[in-house]
């Protein structure tokens, strides 16, 4: 039953030795045994060396020495961060045998903490999707109902979590990945606010967008985690240089005359009933706590995802150009009739369909002609956003509203029409935009899924978000599991 604690919860059965860090691997490799055949939460495991780094954990507790809070807690890790030595293939082929010769920046700072990694998450190829289907190797299941997704991009971190195949995961969030697939599996997911987790070693999909963070069980563990993670990288220049301050003091449930916004434009229209109902829920509980809530409005949101289409793509177009068969990844076998040729037919056969659908639409944004059109335009609705977003932090402390419109949908449901799949991220995208942090935590069940609440704070006012969210779950108390 290890398995299905918190890491701060397993942090005192490690100190007090009633535990050692391998019996705790060895109890979730034995989980993941029995139920990854179903949920397929893993593109690979790493079991040997997880062992090894257990085992240095409880040498470190043998000796008396002061060991970290999250020491020996077996953590899963999205596949687009690099891992030396540990394959990282971003779930694509054109990166199916990569190998990278150094760690991101996040899992390196996890492992300075003596974090034992599982293994490496399934998701949607380049972080591109919301379902976990675009993976080049498999699909991953919803722990909660196998013939559903887990959401995406994350969706094999955040499915590992809710099956307690990990007791928490890192998953980057470019346009709702971390909290999306968190509100659809039952589980917490933050993004942080844009630039305060580094991304070096994070394989880039839209460099201005794209936010590790972590998906845990709770708010405490998503607060460790965060220290750990956070702040400045001379290998990353848009890394934050700011102060760092412990998150977990940020956990004490105390939100008296707290200022909470509910953006009237989240809760409008393409958000499933049942999934209003019990926000709507979650704002009473909020009330009875002592916080002050009030409807606000963000003009410009709707406007988003159309802007983020646009933005998103460029980036990716140009961040994928690497990936050219030269020096790493795959490279074509077939017969090729000069350099051109071979790019060409190993990017064709690398990249999926969602991957080159969005090269061409971010290429085509950028070209000589239309830049002005798209682009330039959607730069500045993304600063309409931004300003939208300032007006509303003036007077509110917290924005809350659903993380997904709706429950975990039917695999295959959305697969064919990307529109609607893109529509999976109305409620997400704009802190994307913004930079700001967010987080998700589930607020009830709907039809015996999960759903997700969203609450939003102003740029590194990650302490806020974090407050607010663990004084909901200290009051909710959703302690509902999926039957695996
Ligand atoms: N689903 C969105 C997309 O497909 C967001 C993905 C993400 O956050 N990585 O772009």
């Amino acid at each position: 039953m290890l398995h299905k604690l918190t890491a701060h919860e397993l942090h005192k059965k490690l100190m007090n030795k009633e535990v050692s860090a391998v019996e705790l691997c060895k109890n979730v490799f034995e989980r993941i045994g029995v139920v990854e055949e179903k949920v397929k939460a893993y593109l690979s495991l790493t079991e040997e060396p997880a062992l090894s780094m257990a085992n240095e954990v409880d040498e470190k507790i043998k000796a008396g020495n002061d060991i970290s809070h999250l020491s020996g807690i077996p953590t899963a890790i999205k596949d687009n961060m690099c891992t030396k030595g540990v394959k990282t293939t971003c779930a694509s082929k054109i990166l199916e045998n990569f190998i990278p010769s150094y760690s991101s920046t996040a899992v390196k700072r996890l492992f300075n903490e003596d974090i034992v990694m599982l293994g490496k998450t399934n998701m949607d190829e380049f972080a591109m999707g919301s379902s976990t289907e675009n993976s080049a190797f498999w699909i991953t299941s919803n722990p909660w109902n196998l013939k559903t997704v887990p959401g995406g991009s994350s969706g094999g971190s955040a499915a590992a979590v809710a099956a307690d195949e990990a007791v928490f995961a890192l998953g980057s969030d470019t346009g709702g990945s971390i909290r999306q697939p968190a509100s659809l599996c039952g589980v917490v997911g933050m993004k942080p606010t844009y630039g305060l987790v580094p991304r070096y070693g994070l394989i880039a999909f839209a460099s201005s967008l794209d936010q590790i963070g972590p998906i845990t069980k709770d708010v405490t563990d998503c607060a460790l985690i965060l220290n750990a993670i956070c702040g400045k990288d001379l290998m990353d220049s848009t890394s934050l240089d700011t102060e760092i301050p412990d998150y977990t003091r940020a956990l004490t449930a105390d939100i008296k005359g707290l200022k909470i916004g509910v953006p009237k434009e989240f809760m409008g229209e393409g958000i499933d009933a049942k999934v209003k109902k019990l926000v709507n829920d979650a704002l009473k509980i909020f009330e009875k706590m002592g916080a002050v809530i009030e409807e606000v409005s963000l003009p410009h949101v709707d406007a988003a995802l159309s802007a983020y289409y646009l933005i998103a793509p460029a980036e990716a177009s140009s961040n994928l150009a690497r990936f050219d068969g030269v020096r790493y990844g795959h490279r074509t076998k077939q017969k090729v009739e000069n350099m051109v040729d071979m790019y060409s037919k190993t990017r064709a056969e690398g990249f999926g369909d969602e991957v080159k659908r969005r090269i061409m639409l971010g290429t085509y944004a950028l070209s000589a002609g239309y830049y002005e059109a798209y682009y330039n335009q959607a730069q500045k609705v993304r600063t309409l956003i931004v300003d939208d977003f300032n007006r509303v932090f003036e007077k509110y402390d917290v924005l809350v509203s659903p993380t997904s419109p709706t429950v975990a949908f039917k695999v295959g449901e959305k697969f064919e029409n990307p529109l609607k799949m893109y529509m999976s991220d109305i409620c997400t995208i704009p802190a994307n935009l913004a930079g700001i942090p967010g987080i998700s935590i589930p607020c009830g069940l709907a039809d015996g899924l999960p759903v997700g609440l969203q609450i939003m704070g102003k740029t590194l006012d990650e302490m806020t978000v974090l407050r607010t969210a663990y004084a909901f779950e200290q009051e909710f108390g959703f302690k509902e599991k999926p039957a695996l």
